[in-house]
């Protein structure tokens, strides 16, 4: 795998993505410390449910550090323009480089970025065409571990037996309910905030809009109907649904790319 990490100075966005981190890493250690490992000790849960905390918490957090790091589409110094493509593409009137119709220009991150969405501070990066697929697993991967972490905070206060086993001077333990409080607050922010992101990005790509495009009213029907297989497809570089959900990996653009995408 070809990784080219890519990172983006600026002191706002570094304390956006640590926040995110730290709310991650909160419910990581707090989750499993006080709600899964005492009730598998006592044999409350069966072991799954402890896997599956910890594959979600992974990917969760990989597809945060990828979207992170991945080039989201920077144009070339010099790039080659294929003849039959010249008059899809257009000088930047900021950087003065050739960029292909739909790209667009992020003050913050100082160049041209390819069919570009947006610049978000909380990932620290600007989503484009090629980090797109990784922003929506983290959208997806964020609502999954948050709404986990909410059941699991439900359960162990309406559901769960009460544990014998555990310190009841550990620091975790006498302050659990406080802690608990703190870990559902997170979950539904990052529930309720991913999820709206999350439809909004899904709609835009059934669209064929990015958010830019959207905010600054550049939308127009391009008359050509895509399948929503095909238009995910796209994004993620493969028709391969399972890929879909993988982060790790890298994504090569798929050919009908070339001939599809010459709007303005
Ligand atoms: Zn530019
Ligand atoms: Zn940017």
């Amino acid at each position: 795998m070809k990784l080219r990490l890519h990172f983006v100075v600026d002191p706002m966005g570094w304390f956006c993505i640590s926040t995110v981190l730290l709310i991650w890493l909160y419910n990581t250690l707090l989750i499993p410390k006080l709600v899964l490992f005492p009730h598998y000790a006592e044999g409350h849960i069966p072991a799954a449910p402890v896997v599956c905390y910890y594959l979600a918490s992974l990917l969760c957090v990989s597809a945060l550090l990828r979207a992170s790091t991945a080039d989201p589409g920077k144009l070339a110094q010099d790039p080659k323009i294929p003849i039959a493509e010249r008059d899809n593409w257009e000088l930047c009137n900021k950087c003065n480089l050739m960029r292909p119709k739909r790209s667009h220009h992020c003050s913050r991150c100082g160049h041209c970025v390819r069919r570009m969405d947006h610049h978000c501070p909380w990932i620290n990066n600007c989503v484009g065409e090629d980090n797109h697929w990784l922003f929506l697993q983290l959208c997806f991967y964020t609502q999954v571990l948050s709404l986990y972490t909410l059941v699991l905070d439900f359960c162990q206060y309406y559901y769960f037996q009460p544990v014998s086993s555990v310190d009841r001077e550990d620091f975790a333990v006498r302050h659990e309910l406080a802690l608990i409080r703190v870990s559902c607050l997170t979950g539904l922010m990052m529930f309720g905030g991913m999820g709206s992101l999350f439809y909004s990005q899904v709609t835009g790509i059934l669209e064929d809009t990015t958010t830019i495009e959207k905010m600054s009213n550049l939308m127009e029907d391009i008359g050509l109907r895509r399948s929503w297989q095909q238009a995910m497809a796209e994004v993620f570089g493969t028709r391969w649904k399972i890929l879909w959900f993988l982060p790790f990996r890298s994504r090569q653009p798929l050919m009908l790319n070339l001939t599809s995408r010459s709007r303005v």
